[in-house]
């Protein structure tokens, strides 16, 4: 049986990161117009590496193009902007940066595909 969300509310572990956290508590997240959103998001192990607060600072980043959030596990494309329209919140890697994989953005000249991770990384899958 799963346990109810209001009781994983009440139930606190300590991260790796150091800090105590809920298993299920809120994080900010963006869709693909920009606009904010807080989504709930259940810890899973009881030696989680990142708390709420960490994951989304840490794990979670934005599409370059779109600027809607990127979660460990979701597809990215990486491409060359002009230096002029970087928005603040782009993730570079290497030379380009890191964007989703909504349709919008990945159509747009992406040259390799992966995953992003929650240490930060990508997993390549070619
Ligand atoms: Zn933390
Ligand atoms: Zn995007």
């Amino acid at each position: 049986m799963k346990t109810p969300r209001w009781i994983l509310f009440f139930i606190k572990v300590k991260a790796d990161c150091g800090h105590i956290t809920r298993l299920y508590d809120k994080i900010k997240s963006f869709d693909s117009k920009g606009k904010q959103h807080r989504i709930g998001m259940t810890i899973t192990t009881e030696k989680p590496k990142l708390c709420h607060r960490c994951f989304e600072k840490k794990a979670v980043i934005r599409c370059a193009l779109c600027g809607g959030s990127i979660f460990p596990g979701d597809f990215i494309t990486l491409v060359s902007i002009e230096k002029d329209s970087v928005p603040k919140y782009a993730v570079p890697y290497g030379e380009r940066f890191i964007v989703c994989s909504r349709r919008a953005c990945c159509n747009n000249g992406g040259l390799f595909c992966g995953r992003w991770t929650s240490d930060g990384e990508i997993d390549s899958l070619v």
